[in-house]
C-alpha cells in the first residue's frame, strides 16, 4: 500500500482499477505525393465525397429532423458538390503534390478565411458551414483512433496527463466516480465541471507513473486530494465508512431543504445554482434553490460535434426555463475561447487565449453564432423567467453593443412574426478589473450584475487560473480583488441594481461571512455545496457588517488572512 497526497480539485470518493488514458488530438497528416500516387489520392477524394453525400442524404431522410436542420444539411450537400472547391482540391493533389487530407484542409481553410473576413452575417454563417463540412470529410479520411473513453466504467479510475472541459461529460456518461489528472487547478473549467458533475478529481500527484501502474487498485478521495495505491484491509474499511458518512451528510443537508435561506437576523440571502449542462436543471427543484444564477451555455457547444442550431437551443432553453418557472434561469451567452476552445469553429491559435478572443468578444466576432443563440433565448423566454447575461464585458460600451444586437434579434423575430419575449432582464458579468472599475456605468445600464471571481482574480493578479505552477499567487481573497468586489457592490446598490457572486468564491464556505459582511445578498453556487453554503448563511448575523464594513481593504494580505481565517471562523465552522 502507498498513500500519496495531491491537490483535491473535486469532491468524490471512488475505488477502482487505474487506467492510463492518452487522448490523441488529431493533426492533419501532410506529406508530398508522387505523380503516380496522385491518381490513387484522387480516387480516395471521390470516395470521401460519395460517402459524405450518402451520410447527409441519410440524415435528411430521418423523421425527427426539423426544418432548420434540413436547411443546414441541404447547404452542406451543396458545399460537397461545389465545383470550384472540387477543382481546387484536385489541383492541390495533382499540381502541388499534397496528400488528400492536406488538400481538403487547405482548400476549406481558404474558403473559411474568405467568408470570415466578410462583415455580412450570412457570410460568417457560411464560414461555419464550411468548417462543418471540412470536419465531416476529414473524419472519413483520417484514421480514427480507438475511443479512449469507451472502455471506462464505474470501476475504473482513469489517469490523464491532460483532459479538456468537454471530455469531463464523457466521464460522467461512463459513470466514472473519480479520476486523477496532472496540472489541473481548482478554478479551471475542468475543475468546475468535475464538481458540477460530482466526479472526484485529484491533481498534482508527484511521480505518478512511478507509483501507480496500469491495473493497480486505487482509492481516490477528491476532497482531501489523497490517492491510495493497493489499499490494505484497514484502508478499504475506512473507505466504506467514509462512503456511509457522506450519505449521512447528504441526509443532514436535505433537512435544510425547506428551511429559508436567512441569516440569524432574518435577512434573506438568495442562493441560486451554477450549472453547465441542461440535465443539472432538475437540481433547482430538488434542492429548492432560488433558480439558476449562471448557466454556462458554452458546454452545450463543447459537448457536441456540430454547432447547436437555433431550434436545438430553443428546445433546450425552453425546457429548462419551463421546468423551474417562475424561478429565473440566467443564461450566459457562449463564453468560448480561453480554455474552452471549440473544434467546431476555425480560429487562429492564440498566444494568450485568456486575453484573446474570448467571451463576448468571441461572440461579437462571430455575430451569426451570437444571433442564433439570442434568438433562441428570446423565443424560449415565452416559456419561463429567462435572464440574459454577457460574459467578459470590458465596459459599458461593450455591454451596449451586445445589447444592441439583442435588440436587432428581437426586431427580426417581430418582423418574422415568431413568438418571443423581448421584455427580459439583461445583465453583465463583472470578471475583468475594467468592468469592476466601470461598475457605476454598468449598474446604470444593466438589469443585474454578477461577479465572476474566477476570472476577476485571474485578471487582477495576472495569474493564469489554469496554471498550477503559479497557483500560490491565485489568492481569491487578495485585498486588491476584494476592493474591486466592494466597489461593484457599492455602485450596484447606488443604482438599485442587484448584484450576485457566481464565481467559485461563493461556493467556498470560508468566504461566505466575508461576502455577506461586504453586503452581498445573492450567491450562485455549485449544487454539490448548496446545503453547506446555506448552513453557513444561516449562521451569519448583523455583526458581520460591523466587522467587515470597518475593515481596511488597502491593508496587507496577512491582515485579510487573519480576518477570514480567524475573526470570521466562528461563522463557518
Ligand atoms: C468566473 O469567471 O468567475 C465565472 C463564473 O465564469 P467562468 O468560471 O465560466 O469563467
Ligand atoms: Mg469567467
Amino acid at each position: 500500500m502507498k498513500t500519496m497526497k495531491g491537490t483535491g480539485i473535486a469532491k468524490g470518493l471512488a475505488f477502482g482499477k487505474a487506467k492510463y488514458i492518452k487522448i490523441m488530438r488529431s493533426e492533419i497528416p501532410a506529406h508530398n505525393i508522387s505523380k503516380a500516387e496522385s491518381k490513387a489520392e484522387l480516387a480516395i477524394f471521390e470516395d470521401i465525397l460519395d460517402k459524405s453525400r450518402a451520410e447527409l442524404q441519410n440524415y435528411l431522410k430521418a423523421e425527427q429532423i426539423s426544418e432548420s436542420e434540413k436547411e443546414i444539411l441541404g447547404t452542406h450537400l451543396e458545399i460537397i458538390d461545389d465545383p470550384e472547391l472540387k477543382e481546387q482540391i484536385t489541383l492541390s493533389i495533382t499540381k502541388d503534390s499534397h496528400n488528400v487530407a492536406k488538400a481538403i484542409d487547405l482548400a476549406f481553410e481558404k474558403a473559411i478565411i474568405f467568408f470570415q473576413s466578410m462583415e455580412n452575417e450570412m457570410f460568417s454563417q457560411r464560414a461555419i458551414d464550411f468548417a462543418d463540412v471540412r470536419k465531416r470529410l476529414l473524419h472519413i479520411v483520417l484514421p480514427q483512433e480507438h475511443d479512449p473513453f469507451a472502455d471506462l466504467n464505474a470501476e475504473s479510475i482513469p489517469i490523464f496527463s491532460e483532459i479538456s472541459p468537454s471530455e469531463i461529460s464523457l466521464l460522467s456518461k461512463q459513470h466514472v466516480g473519480a479520476y486523477i489528472c496532472k496540472g489541473i487547478s481548482y478554478t479551471s473549467h475542468v475543475g468546475i465541471l468535475s464538481r458540477a458533475l460530482n466526479i472526484g478529481c485529484v491533481s498534482n500527484i508527484e511521480e505518478l507513473e512511478e507509483y501507480i501502474k496500469e491495473g493497480d487498485y486505487v482509492i481516490v478521495d477528491g476532497e482531501t486530494g489523497t490517492v491510495i495505491r493497493q489499499p490494505d484491509d484497514e484502508a478499504l474499511e475506512l473507505f466504506a465508512q467514509q462512503l456511509q458518512i457522506q450519505d449521512l451528510i447528504h441526509q443532514k443537508g436535505e433537512r435544510l431543504r425547506d428551511i429559508e435561506s436567512h441569516t440569524k437576523d432574518a435577512r434573506h440571502i438568495d442562493i441560486a445554482l451554477n450549472i453547465g449542462l441542461p440535465l443539472e436543471i432538475d437540481q433547482v427543484q430538488e434542492l429548492r434553490s432560488s433558480g439558476v444564477g449562471l448557466f454556462r451555455t458554452e458546454f452545450l457547444f463543447l459537448a457536441q460535434d456540430h454547432l447547436p442550431s437555433e431550434a436545438e437551443q430553443y428546445k433546450v432553453y425552453s425546457e429548462m426555463a419551463s421546468k423551474i418557472a417562475p424561478k429565473p434561469l440566467t443564461i450566459r451567452t457562449f463564453d468560448l475561447g480561453g480554455d474552452k476552445i471549440s473544434h467546431l469553429i476555425p480560429a487562429p491559435k492564440e498566444e494568450n487565449p485568456n486575453l484573446g478572443n474570448r467571451g463576448v468578444r468571441f461572440s461579437l466576432a462571430h455575430p451569426q453564432i451570437l444571433r442564433t443563440q439570442l434568438k433562441a433565448i428570446l423565443r424560449a423566454a415565452v416559456h419561463g423567467n429567462i435572464r440574459i447575461m454577457f460574459p467578459m464585458i470590458i465596459d459599458v460600451d461593450d455591454f451596449l453593443e451586445a445589447k444592441r444586437i439583442l435588440g436587432q434579434c428581437a426586431d427580426e423575430l417581430y418582423e418574422e412574426g415568431t413568438a418571443h419575449n423581448a421584455d427580459i432582464q439583461v445583465g453583465s458579468m463583472i470578471e475583468i478589473p475594467s468592468a469592476a472599475l466601470s461598475s457605476c456605468a454598468l449598474a446604470r445600464e444593466c438589469d443585474f450584475l454578477s461577479i465572476g471571481t474566477n476570472d476577476l482574480v485571474q485578471y487582477t493578479l495576472a495569474v493564469d487560473r489554469n496554471n498550477e505552477a503559479v497557483n500560490r499567487y491565485y489568492i481569491q481573497h487578495h485585498p486588491a480583488v476584494l476592493k474591486l468586489i466592494r466597489a461593484t457592490i457599492i455602485n450596484a446598490s447606488r443604482h438599485g441594481t442587484p448584484v450576485s457572486i457566481c464565481g467559485e468564491m461563493a461556493s467556498i464556505k470560508q468566504y461566505i461571512p466575508l461576502l455577506i459582511g461586504m453586503g452581498v445578498k445573492e450567491l450562485s453556487v455549485n449544487a454539490a455545496v448548496y446545503y453547506e453554503i446555506k448552513s453557513v448563511v444561516r449562521n451569519c448575523d448583523a455583526k458581520l457588517h460591523m466587522i467587515v464594513k470597518n475593515f481596511d481593504f488597502s491593508t496587507s494580505l496577512p491582515k485579510v488572512d487573519e480576518l477570514v481565517y480567524r475573526t470570521l471562523k466562528p461563522y463557518y465552522s
